[in-house]
């Protein structure tokens, strides 16, 4: 019902009015019934200008994330065609792993409006607070294993590329997959493999961002900042999902079609740390050298005195040793 009122709304012509008697003869329900749904869309972020004898008009859809507003805005093939919000999940990537396991179909995306567990690598703790943008997808490309691994940095630089548009903010990629904007963790990417079904891999991607809340909220001792620290204002999740969907269906088209070299240079344009010094920690064990970029693998290549040495993403982290700074 509350959908239907928006399709009407939506379907006036801008700057008209649409009566609440008509709204209540085209869907079958009372005025008061039209009234309550108008307030609760109000609730929800919906803008709409009510007039006695006119009736109403919709003026802006909400900045939160909300599956009508949402769906208005998509614009991709498959990404987000089916469509699953919360208001509080564990892990997003977590639940649609299980989706996976039902046979979920390509394309399918979570999303949470918080998360009280959400994951980054190796079991470390993804904070996800309201406002922020908590989203997993469900991937089945046509890709070997190696291939669909690679989708970890196709969402790097869709999601790189999406933030820098949307937002004219310089970004960069922290090897293997973090966002960084001003040399603090804007967003994370966290790639899984769920498995194998008829031979087609399924592959999980959590994307979070920081967006309408403040870094304070944050635990201190994260180097975090957010879309709101930075502009200053709210942003709105539903476009920036949608765009972001769009831009992640393009890489991964894209890498369908064997441009693993197109890839590994957007990549590089956005990375931290590229020709410079940077410290790599594996194991408790620290290795210094220049950041040469990274192989077609993913892998990351460091030159210690001449000698190259390469590192998967798995079990290590890099540390610029100028703070993740842009060149
Ligand atoms: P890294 O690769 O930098 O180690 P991960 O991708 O594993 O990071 O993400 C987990 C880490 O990110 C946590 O240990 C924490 O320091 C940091 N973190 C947790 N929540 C957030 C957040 N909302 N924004 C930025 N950083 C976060």
């Amino acid at each position: 019902m509350r959908n239907k009122i928006l399709d009407i709304l939506k379907n006036q012509q801008r700057e008209e009015f649409v009566s609440g008697e008509s709204i209540s003869q085209a869907l079958s329900i009372t005025r008061a019934a039209v009234w309550k749904q108008i307030q609760g869309l109000k609730e929800a972020g919906y803008e709409i200008e009510g007039q006695t004898k006119k009736g109403y008009r919709l003026v802006k859809i909400p900045c939160a994330i909300d599956l009508w507003a949402l769906q208005q805005e998509l614009r991709t093939q498959a990404l987000g065609r089916q469509l699953f919000l919360f208001e509080e999940l564990p892990s997003t990537n977590d639940r649609i792993k299980d989706m996976a396991r039902q046979g979920g179909e390509h394309g399918t995306v979570v999303i949470a409006k918080r998360q009280t567990i959400g994951h980054g690598r190796m079991q470390r703790v993804w904070e996800s607070p309201d406002g922020g943008l908590w989203l997993s997808l469900l991937l089945k490309p046509r890709l070997s294993l190696g291939d669909a691994a690679k989708l970890t940095l196709s969402a790097g630089v869709a999601l790189a590329q999406t933030l820098q548009d949307l937002y004219r903010l310089e970004v960069r990629i922290k090897w293997p997959n973090d966002i960084v904007i001003q040399g603090r963790k804007i967003a994370g990417i966290l790639g899984e493999v769920a498995g194998e079904w008829n031979t087609v891999q399924t592959l999980i991607l959590g994307i979070g961002v920081n967006a309408n809340f403040s870094g304070q909220t944050l635990s201190p001792k994260i180097p975090a900042i957010t879309l709101q620290d930075i502009l200053g204002h709210e942003v709105n999740l539903n476009h920036l999902t949608a765009e972001l969907l769009f831009n992640l269906e393009k890489e991964v088209q894209s890498l369908e079609q064997g441009d693993v070299q197109g890839l590994i240079q957007r990549w590089t344009s956005f990375a931290v740390g590229i020709n410079r010094p940077v410290r790599i920690e594996k194991a408790g064990i620290s290795y210094g050298g220049i950041f040469k970029g990274i192989r077609d693998n993913g892998e990351l290549v460091l030159d210690q005195e001449g000698q190259e040495i390469t590192f998967s993403s798995g079990e290590v982290s890099l540390r610029a040793e100028e703070q993740y700074s842009p060149e």
